[in-house]
């Protein structure tokens, strides 16, 4: 016998189907709640589909595998290809009209990008890491941009992020020359040991050692062993790449900060100039201030990799890089005003609005941090549900007239059966090719595809 599927009567609209959105809405459906979730991409995933460096097939796969297991529970409803915000194809306030949901939850990653603001940094062939982490990943829109790559790229950050790219100019590009730049010092970096591998063979390390002389003054001046921060850098170096050789060249430049996209009377980077730094003690950590000595690093080609901002017109109030939220303790439930939108024009928590994952804080940890934050947030909004009245009409009957308005808006929303037969015609054109994933770059191709197999 199959036992009945436990129902609150909550309509619940989540946005955004990475694994904050998914790994949440499985609490929401366990609390019995109905759930609609709406995600600009056909498939869901988020990063986990379209960030992630796409030969991680292994760890890819186990996560889908997990998101496939929650998003066939009947109380989740999957619309795939629906954007939300003030230029999309439905806004906030039409979703609150429309669904009356108990609540709104906004899940839907950092899609904006940071920028340092430094004179240059709109010519062409200046780019956002997201960008093309986004077109290397086969993300519609980005997966067809011509992104024109030289032989000298400098990237502007020091994390994983930066890795990541560093990976694909010197496995699939393979340029002459990476340079990774970094405001403070080598032991400010932010990438990790296991990351750093899959590019290790092609670190110059003489050009390492010649590096860290120069900075050598500054970074004892601040205390630091050259001689273990050396080791560390080159640990993995004498490691062979599982994706063969390539003559791409990794260097690192620190204590540089950037200050100017330098551009040639044609408009084209020929370099990017730097303030050298020396570290400072603030608080706790170290900080870089200038010194008032500026050089340039030739490159043709600049890619800033210092973490993503919120997307500014989803129609949330915004601060800095991220979304607004209630900086007063819950009196309740201490914790939950984390996840609560705020209003700071009218200095109220916006009623049954909340935010999770990368939406909540900015490029703030793996896969494993935004499922916790995924699942914490739900359990504050479980939380919220229980103190207010489920609206009035069937949450079907509002789920039926919320289709067929995206109908009428010529809206082509995808449902999870839908994305289970793009992923088994997926599957069989790895099979017939002979490798190990195959994925469409583009919605048109998806959508065909959905139709061939339906
Ligand atoms: C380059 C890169 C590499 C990474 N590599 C790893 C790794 O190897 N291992 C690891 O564990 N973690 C990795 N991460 C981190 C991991 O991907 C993130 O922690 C995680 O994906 C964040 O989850 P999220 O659900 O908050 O946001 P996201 O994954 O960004 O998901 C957001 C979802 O919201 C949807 N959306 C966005 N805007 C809208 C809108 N307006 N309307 C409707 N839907 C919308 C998107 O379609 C997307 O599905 C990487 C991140 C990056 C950037």
């Amino acid at each position: 016998m199959t036992e009945e599927l436990k129902r609150s009567g909550h309509l619940v609209v989540t946005i955004g189907a990475g694994p904050a959105g998914i790994y949440g809405v499985r609490k929401l459906a366990e609390a019995g709640h109905e759930v609609i979730v709406l995600n600009r991409d056909i498939k869901p995933g988020g990063l986990v589909e379209y960030g992630i460096y796409f030969n991680k097939h292994k760890l890819k796969e186990g996560v889908r595998k997990q998101f496939r297991q929650i998003l066939v529970d009947p109380r989740i409803h999957y619309h795939g290809h629906v954007q939300i915000g003030e230029e999309a194809d439905l806004t906030l306030g039409e979703i609150g009209e429309l669904l009356a949901p108990s609540a709104i939850v906004v899940a839907a990653g950092a899609q904006g990008t940071k920028a340092l603001g430094i004179p240059g940094d709109h010519a062409e062939g200046v780019y956002h890491a997201k960008d093309l982490v986004y077109h290397y990943n086969g993300l519609p829109q980005f997966s067809q941009r011509d992104f024109r790559i030289g032989q000298r790229v400098a990237i502007i950050g020091v994390g994983n992020v930066m890795v990541d790219l560093a990976h694909w100019l010197v496995h699939e590009k393979k340029i002459g020359e990476v340079i990774a730049v970094a405001r403070r010092g080598p032991s400010q970096r932010a990438y990790t040991d296991v990351e750093i591998q899959a590019v290790a063979a092609n670190l110059d390390q003489d050009d390492l050692r010649a590096e860290l002389e120069r900075v050598r003054p500054a970074l004892e001046a601040v205390g630091e062993d050259l001689s273990k921060t050396t080791a560390e850098l080159t640990r993995h170096c004498g490691l062979k790449s599982k994706e063969g050789e390539s003559p791409t060249r990794l260097r690192f430049r620190f204590l540089s900060s950037p200050t100017e996209v330098v551009l040639n009377s044609a408009g084209q980077v020929e370099a990017l100039r730097v303030e050298q730094t020396i570290l400072v003690e603030r608080g706790t950590s170290l900080a870089a201030r200038g010194t008032g000595t500026f050089v340039d690093i030739p490159c043709d080609t600049v890619i800033f990799a210092i973490g993503d901002r919120v997307d500014e017109k989803l129609g949330l109030p915004c601060t800095g890089t991220e979304y607004v939220r209630n900086p007063h303790p819950d009196p309740l439930h201490p914790g939950d005003e984390a996840y609560q939108v705020y209003d700071p024009a009218s200095g109220t928590v916006q009623e049954g609005l909340f935010v999770i994952g990368w939406s909540r804080s900015a490029s703030d940890g793996v896969v494993g941090k935004a499922k916790l934050d995924g699942e914490r947030g739900m359990a504050a909004v479980n939380r919220y549900l229980e103190r207010v009245v489920p609206g009035t009409s069937d949450p079907a009957e509002r789920l039926a007239r919320f289709r067929s308005l995206l109908e009428s808006r010529g809206v082509r929303a995808v449902t999870y059966p839908e994305v289970q037969q793009l992923e088994a015609h997926e599957r069989q054109v790895a099979a017939e090719k002979g490798i190990e994933a195959f994925k469409y770059a583009t919605n048109e191709e998806m959508l065909t595809a959905i139709g061939a197999s339906a």
